[in-house]
């Protein structure tokens, strides 16, 4: 039998008091009325409770091992059962106990497993996400919002929110959700590593979680977008600027023709002969804003033609032969035997040689030299999807060449090194955009190398189709 504490033998001591009282009641009138001499009655009394006792002690010892793993549960919910000895009512008392304990478990790893299962959703989402409390303290942060802060999830947990958002912003805007709870929204910038614009929409709960969750801050980045809105109000900005110009000079030349030069005949010619010049200028931005917003509209549909490139070439420095005549330019092609077809739309890849060929021309000054190769290559470049090998044509020219921080800025709209030297050679600041739109949309690359002084070589990059 196991031993009892003397705190468990005094309880087993008490409950056999308890049952004794009606005997001990019984003896003591019998004693006192006399039919029982005091001395039997006391020693009855003492047999009585030493019987009860013993009686408790086998019965109720069961239930006070129950009592005492209750408590233990308490402390330690992975406590063992008791081994019961005699009582059949405290076995099944145990029996419903560990029911209950069995319920309660699988109740907590429910709750354990949502837990873990909202986490797993909201580190999966892309944005960073918080959950704070009634107080504006963070209750957990998904994935991304303790990359974007550089914070442990232990770290975050329990941390004001000022502490993470340092925007005054957006620390309002959570004060104002949780006391007028409705939703609101607040931008801020974080300026490192990179600079990014982020929106936050603050949304406060319809009632606390049980984990103290009241309200949910999602952050979303806004920086591309910005840049977009602000993008596309230069380029309109921008066309207008660039059509506005030769209009202006085409209607003051109309107004001269039609006031003091009326009659005068040479400067009509020479008069007429601008005017022509800048409304081919126009047309040529016309047709470069068309066909340029004709390819973003296509650029997320892959072509799937598959092209031959030598012909394309071909017809490309047959179309700009007089152009390197004027300039007294030599183009060279050189396009290596049995070239495999590219993946592509022609008539946009022979946009892309236009557009390269004929810059080389431009700026490869007179008396320049163009050289042209086309061939595989067995890499790709970085900026090119993929594996494996790939087609490479190279247009290369000997001119002015392109300073090193003008380089990336090349492919954007309206974008020149020297904008009256573009404009005098006809340019219209688009070519290049127009190229990198053709190549985004063909999964090809354009790399662009050069030298000031030494010229510059345009590379691109396509896939070979089969
Ligand atoms: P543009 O109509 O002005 O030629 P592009 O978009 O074709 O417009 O080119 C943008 C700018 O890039 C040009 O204005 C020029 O400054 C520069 N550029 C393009 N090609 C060359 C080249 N082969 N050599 C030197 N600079 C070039």
């Amino acid at each position: 039998m196991e031993k009892f504490s003397t705190a468990t033998v005094r309880r087993l001591g008490a409950w056999a008091v308890g049952p004794c009282m009606p005997a001990w009641a019984v003896l003591g009138g019998l004693a006192f009325f006399g039919r029982l001499s005091w001395t039997a009655a006391l020693v009855s009394s003492v047999i009585v409770f030493v019987l009860m006792a013993t009686l408790v002690l086998a019965r109720l010892a069961d239930f006070d091992r129950i009592i005492r793993y209750a408590e233990e549960l308490l402390a330690n919910p992975d406590a063992p059962p008791p081994l019961l000895e005699t009582s059949v009512t405290a076995q099944r008392l145990l029996a419903a106990l560990t029911a209950v304990r069995k319920l309660w478990e699988d109740r907590r790893d429910e709750a354990d497993a949502l837990a873990k299962s909202r986490q797993d959703i909201l580190d999966s989402l892309p944005d960073p996400f918080f959950l704070l409390d009634r107080r504006r303290r963070v209750v957990s942060a998904n994935a991304a919002a303790r990359a974007l802060f550089d914070l442990d999830r232990a770290v975050a947990a329990g941390r004001d929110l000022a502490g993470v958002i340092r925007d005054p912003k957006v620390l309002e805007a959570a004060d104002l959700a949780l006391a007028q709870n409705r939703k609101t929204e607040a931008m801020f910038t974080l300026p490192a590593p990179v600079e990014h614009t982020f929106g936050a929409l603050i949304v406060p709960l319809s009632s606390t979680a049980s984990d103290g969750t009241a309200l949910i801050v999602a952050l979303h980045d806004q920086t591309e977008r910005l840049k977009m809105d602000r993008m596309r109000a230069d380029f309109v900005a921008n066309a207008s600027h660039e059509l506005r110009t030769p209009l202006a000079s085409v209607l003051g030349f109309i107004e001269t023709l039609q006031g003091p030069a009326k009659d005068d005949e040479e400067a009509r010619e020479r008069f007429l002969d601008i005017m022509l010049k800048q409304a081919n200028r126009m047309t040529r931005l016309i047709d470069d804003l068309l066909s340029l917003s004709r390819i973003e509209l296509r650029e997320h549909t892959r072509p799937t033609e598959a092209v031959g490139l030598e012909a394309l070439l071909r017809a490309a420095t047959e179309l700009l032969d007089r152009m390197a005549k004027e300039q007294q330019s030599t183009v060279v092609v050189n396009i290596a035997p049995g070239l495999p077809p590219a993946i592509g739309d022609a008539g946009e890849l022979s946009q892309i040689l236009h557009n390269l060929i004929s810059n080389a021309i431009k700026y490869g000054g007179e008396n320049g030299r163009v050289e042209i190769t086309a061939e595989i290559s067995d890499t790709r470049p970085p900026a090119m999807q993929g594996k494996g090998s790939c087609l490479k044509i190279a247009v290369r020219d000997y001119g002015e060449g392109i300073a090193r921080e003008h380089i990336p800025r090349l492919t954007e709209r309206f974008y020149r090194v020297d904008n009256a030297r573009s404009r005098q050679l006809g340019g219209t600041g688009l070519g290049l955009a127009i190229v990198k739109h053709i190549i985004n949309r063909h999964r090809g690359a354009l790399v662009v190398e050069s030298e000031v002084g030494k010229g510059a070589t345009f590379t691109v990059y396509l896939p070979i189709a089969g």
